[in-house]
């Protein structure tokens, strides 16, 4: 495949286009469910994935809302977990949104999340810099807080000029109000959607993996690797690609949407997937639920 069929696959201009990875206000997205929805069809995306970070609250209301207004919602979830001192993002779709040992996993990892914004803010008043948690949680909204919305209260309070000096003078990891992470093993992760009746995925490899990294990650068991993503070159979606098929995985791809801060509107629609991508997970999903 040429590099020019790469992206045009990428940005499929077909009547019916899967954006697989987005996020809404129940992690750091700035649009409801029911907004992002109303834009997805407005981009012209006829099934969409909401993949909100370790919260499935988005799901119920998307998915009414996509009844009415005519896009198919795939349950999604994007799973923190550590790989030796690396964060990873795990995409999880068509799992069992109400199974109950997701969801005791899911308020348990919220509530260790609240106890480390607790010690984030605790740091910051010992280094003489007021911020409260109240006000932390006021930019988490009704979202999964973490490291984003410490530095959202920093630079509204004033402490600070600009968002990214939260995490170099204060948040970043070795900075004085650093606070590590609750760490879930990839192994775990995926373990916990499998049993959820679901398929994970690694998301966007590119962005901040090795091809070790990758590789160990494939033999915990993923069903897949996300191909399309704004971060992939066409070259590297070709590299993806190929790996997952080497090593009989399926292929996941989607914009990563969030709106407002993490990047603008022309990403919507611009990265998609053909409709074989769900319809494969879909396979997945029924032969290993038989
Ligand atoms: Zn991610
Ligand atoms: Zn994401």
């Amino acid at each position: 495949m040429t590099e020019m069929e790469e992206r045009a696959e990428g940005a499929s201009t077909a009547q019916e286009r899967a954006d697989l990875h987005s996020h809404t206000t129940y992690s750091d997205g700035a649009l409801t469910p029911e907004q992002l929805v109303r834009k997805a069809k407005s981009s012209g995306i006829t099934t969409l994935g909401i993949t909100d970070h370790d919260n499935v609250g988005a799901l119920a209301e998307a998915a009414e809302c996509g009844r009415s207004v005519g896009v198919d919602i795939i349950p999604g979830l994007e799973l923190s977990a550590t790989l030796g001192e690396k964060d990873v993002h795990i995409l999880a779709y068509l799992f069992d949104p109400s199974n109950e040992r997701l969801l005791e996993y899911l308020e348990f990892f919220r509530r260790e999340r609240l106890k480390r914004a607790e010690r984030m803010v605790k740091k910051l008043n010992q280094l003489s810099i007021p911020v409260t948690l109240e006000a932390v949680l006021d930019h988490a909204g009704i979202g999964s807080v973490g490291r984003p919305h410490v530095a959202s209260a920093l630079l509204a309070g004033g402490y600070i000029s600009n968002y990214h000096e939260a995490f170099d003078r204060y948040i970043g990891v070795g900075a004085p109000a650093y606070e590590k992470k609750y760490q879930v093993s990839p192994q775990e992760a995926v373990r916990l959607v499998a049993l959820a009746g679901g398929v994970s995925f690694f998301a966007h490899p590119g962005k901040y993996t090795t091809e070790a990294d990758l590789v160990q990650l494939i033999n915990v068991g993923l069903d897949g690797i996300e191909v399309v993503h704004p971060s992939h070159s066409p070259t590297m979606q070709q590299h993806y690609r190929r790996l997952a098929q080497q090593y009989f995985l399926l292929e996941s791809g989607g914009s990563d949407f969030h709106g407002g801060r993490k990047n603008d509107d022309t990403v919507f629609g611009a990265y998609t997937v053909p409709m074989r991508v769900v319809e494969e997970m879909r396979r997945r999903c029924f032969r290993s639920s038989r």
